[in-house]
């Protein structure tokens, strides 16, 4: 199988406070499979470390209140085109997130309180066809 994963998820140091968040469940799903890495935030042209964004409306905002939509937008739609040109079979995206979140992400409130909704990388390859979950749907059985 080919999947496209979010790079925090294999242990990349590309969250927007510069750590990771490695998730063995992830590591031991996608093992044996070819595996396409993505983080739609750098790839958008945003610096590691950042200020956090959440979705608001049809807007991605910064916690200070900078619009950046355009580079959520432009992650996504780099993202795409890996899972397009690879032709991957599955996504698995980091829940929650603005970007990467799947069915849940933060409420554009930055109080840390969730809403339903999808990431805006998400959005746009359920959009195209891919199907996406998060590590948090992962069978916890093949660890
Ligand atoms: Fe992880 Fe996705 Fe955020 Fe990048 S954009 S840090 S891959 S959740």
């Amino acid at each position: 199988m080919k999947i496209l994963v979010s790079n925090c998820l294999l242990g990349k140091k590309c969250r927007y406070k510069g750590d990771d968040c490695k998730n063995e469940k992830v590591l031991a799903f996608i093992r044996g499979h070819e595996v396409f890495g993505v983080c739609p935030e750098q790839m958008g042209g945003l610096p590691t470390p950042r200020d956090p964004g959440e979705r608001v409306g049809d807007k991605v905002l910064s916690n200070k209140g900078k619009d950046i939509t355009a580079e959520y937008s432009l992650g996504a739609q780099k993202a795409l085109s890996t899972a397009k040109e690879n032709g991957v079979d599955l996504c698995v995206l980091k829940a929650k997130s603005p970007s990467c979140g799947c069915g849940v992400i933060y409420d554009g409130t930055f109080s840390g309180n969730l809403t339903s909704g999808d990431g805006v990388t998400t959005e746009l390859l359920k959009a195209n066809g891919f199907k996406v979950v998060t590590e948090n749907d992962l069978p916890d059985n093949n660890i």
